[in-house]
């Protein structure tokens, strides 16, 4: 029987189900402090540690830098994660994470707020189809980016951050290697332009950085001629091309506390927006204009997947021991491979993993 292949860009036009984003109850001031001081106590007597992405609410992230924890990129959560001696990781943010988690510390109890917090980028990778995908291509080196799942990393044979992209992708051209690069569409043919590298495309992308509109940018750009634009490279290359600095949510973080510009017009997810605060409360930080400039969910640069964790899901799951994510031993085996290429990759090259990251 012949097999039908469905190319990627096929694949990328089959519509993502996004959820509508969370309403959650509102907490008295009272109500918060109470939760909180439960979670901490929850984690002190489950020897568990938070570990929160930069896109999760405000909230989140302070608890777990009260408690001991961190708030990081995705990479520095898993890295965060491993050299702690804690039994528990608790990890707010998208399943992708939870996963990585799990594979660098496949010893520990992994649990997360809500194991549907996905991600489009993962969602819109396959891992049946980018297997056969690679299949069709077994001359290129496979190189995937850190939001897709546990099974699309064990085809790989190297997991990047946004942050650390160029330079991998940079050093496979040199040795002429071609590539496979997936599933962000953006981040791939910005790193293509850098480096000139053969590559071939999945189609994905992050719904909430495609949103993010070029023609209401620029006019935006005129309103506040001072401003520096920071722009992550999962946005389209229009949005990129307006860009004063081009990087990881760290890298982004950095810029505001680093340049002398008392105005930033920032492209990402505005949880963001909460640690760039509280480093640099005296700088005025805009967000960059999105398709529905607040008219839904979908179009309001906020992740409604990150969006799913909350103090109260948080509690529950501290709770009821629910939401642990568990890997097929065999299959995180093959996917720490790519992950450890490019740690060692860091190392040997001198890249402070802390200062990368990806969405
Ligand atoms: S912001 Fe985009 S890339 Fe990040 S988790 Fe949400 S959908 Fe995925």
């Amino acid at each position: 029987m012949t097999e039908t292949i469905i190319s990627p860009a096929e694949i990328a036009r089959r519509p993502i189900e996004v959820p509508p984003h969370p309403h959650w109850p509102t907490l008295s001031k009272e109500e918060k402090t109470a939760l909180k001081a439960r979670i901490k106590q929850q984690l002190q007597e489950q020897d568990a540690v938070l570990v929160a992405h930069y896109y999760t609410d405000g909230d989140l992230q302070s608890l777990a830098e009260e408690t001991g924890g961190c708030v990081a990129d995705s990479l520095e959560m898993a890295r965060f994660g491993s050299e702690q001696s804690a039994k528990t990781l608790v990890v707010c943010g998208v399943r992708f994470m939870g996963e990585t988690a799990k594979i660098l510390n496949p010893e520990k109890r992994i649990l997360m707020p809500d194991l549907n917090a996905t991600c489009s980028l993962d969602e819109g990778c396959p891992a049946d189809e980018f297997r056969r995908f690679c299949d069709q291509h077994p001359d290129h080196t496979v190189v995937v980016y850190a939001n897709t799942s546990a099974e699309v990393k064990a085809r790989a044979d190297w997991v990047v951050t946004s942050g650390i992209a160029l330079p991998i992708v940079k050093h496979l051209a040199e040795k002429g290697e071609k590539i496979i690069w997936a599933p962000d569409k953006h981040l791939g043919h910005y790193v293509q332009k850098l480096t000139g590298a053969d590559m071939l495309f999945w189609e994905g992308s992050c719904v909430v950085h495609e949103e993010f509109k070029s023609v209401a940018l620029e006019r935006l750009r005129k309103l506040h001629p001072g401003a520096a634009v920071l722009v992550h490279p999962e946005s389209p290359a229009a949005i990129i091309d307006q860009a004063d600095v081009v990087g990881s949510t760290t890298a982004l973080i950095n810029a505001v506390t680093s340049m002398d510009n008392d105005e930033f017009i920032v492209a990402t997810d505005g949880g963001i927006f909460h640690k760039m605060k509280q480093l640099a409360p005296n700088k005025n930080l805009i967000e960059a204009p999105t398709q529905g400039e607040g008219a839904t969910c979908q179009s309001c640069a906020h992740c409604p997947w990150m969006a799913m964790n909350a103090l109260q899901n948080l509690s529950d799951v501290l709770t009821t021991g629910a939401n642990e994510i568990v890997i097929d031993p065999a299959l995180a085996e093959k996917a720490v491979l790519p992950i450890q290429r490019m740690l060692e990759f860091a190392k040997t090259h001198g890249i402070g993993m802390k200062t990368q990251g990806n969405a």
